[in-house]
């Protein structure tokens, strides 16, 4: 059994990076009328809360969302006390968050600072909308951020795929709160693999993530196959696949392999990474190896919008300035094809 649990990680450096990302992509891409199935390969539980005892844990939305946060607004406006335990912080939205576009109107948005790069703003205004007015309690996964763009594009479809089988059941309530009937399902199995039936989609536009935890390594081939799968099968899907950059050769060598596959399929690419701290083991006062944790990670984005390269830019920028620990804070946007 799978012991990654997305709640642990939410709203990390990791995060910020793919979901500024995934907004972006999804802002150019619902401009267009025509329908649009989005495909979340790796779900998560869907919504995650930022003081329950997951988080609390870890600390990473600390030094992520949070610290992004409190670079640009007052502190007084942060509030994140616990209030929930764990066993009901992932299924209980705040009562704002519950109705998105209600929650949209009445959350405050973070003090903006001279030029704050839109896509940036975006992702900071995203988040506030599924908080009360100067809260932080509640962070969106993927599939809400999904829905949040969605919501209001009756002909859209959203499928969502979670194969730990508590997620799947946390994600499928949260699912629920929505009511979005048949535009929105979940599905508990292998996203990798269910994916190939539903490609190509008969509206013919489609955007795929794919956001494993590459908690064990045949995640990495997997990641290629179905990629490889799926250009042949839809080569004008737009595919965002995030993965993280750590001394390991399957981690170093994924992007490459994405790369080749783009090129050779003649398909336009863009890569987009985000370090916030040095990736070398460290030492503790008592001499012990400290582990640095995730120093970085990248998203790699098959037939991105014309539009991604310099959002990201200019959001990627400003994020390795807030999120920097230390001197080692690095970005950056590659395209091709
Ligand atoms: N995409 C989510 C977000 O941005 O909010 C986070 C997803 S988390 C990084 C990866 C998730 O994939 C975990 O919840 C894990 O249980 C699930 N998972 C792992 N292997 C899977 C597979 N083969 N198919 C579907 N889900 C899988």
């Amino acid at each position: 059994m799978f012991s990654y649990r997305h709640a642990f990680h939410a709203g990390n450096h990791a995060d910020v990076l793919k979901h500024t990302a995934l907004l972006a992509v999804l802002r150019h891409m619902t401009q267009k009328d025509t329908a649009l199935n989005v495909f979340d390969t790796h779900a998560g539980a869907g919504l995650y809360r930022l003081d329950g005892d997951y988080a609390q844990t870890s600390g990473e939305a600390a030094d992520g969302y949070l610290k992004l946060l409190a670079a640009i607004a007052p502190p007084a406006s942060i509030e994140n006390k616990p209030v929930a335990p764990a066993n009901q912080a992932q299924t209980a939205m705040d009562s704002a968050a519950a109705k998105t576009p209600a929650a949209a109107k009445g959350a405050k948005k973070p003090s903006p600072v001279a030029a704050l790069a839109p896509a940036l703003q975006d992702y900071l205004d995203m988040v506030a909308s599924f908080n009360k007015a100067g809260s932080h309690k509640v962070y969106p996964g993927s599939p809400f951020i999904i829905h949040h763009l969605l919501q209001e594009r009756d002909r859209d479809r959203l499928k969502l795929f979670e194969i730990h089988p508590t997620d799947a059941k946390t994600l499928a309530a949260n699912i629920a709160q929505l009511n979005a009937g048949r535009s929105i399902a979940v599905l508990p199995e292998d996203g990798f693999e269910a994916l190939k039936k539903f490609l190509p989609p008969p509206s013919r536009r489609a955007l795929v993530l794919c956001d494993p935890s590459y908690e064990i390594k045949s995640d990495y081939p997997r990641v290629v196959e179905m990629m490889t799968d799926s250009v042949k099968r839809f080569p004008t899907g737009t595919y965002m696949v995030w993965y993280p950059i750590i001394p390991r050769p399957q981690a170093h060598d994924l992007p490459r392999k994405l790369k080749t596959l783009a090129n050779r399929e003649k398909l336009p690419w863009l890569n987009a990474t985000l370090t916030v701290k040095s990736s070398k083991l460290g030492h503790d006062d008592a001499g012990e190896v400290v582990r640095p944790g995730l120093p970085a990670s990248g998203v790699f984005v098959i037939n991105p919008p014309h539009t991604l390269k310099a959002a990201l830019t200019a959001a990627l920028g400003q994020a390795a300035q807030f999120l920097a620990q230390g001197k080692h804070k690095a970005f950056e946007v590659e395209s091709g094809g």
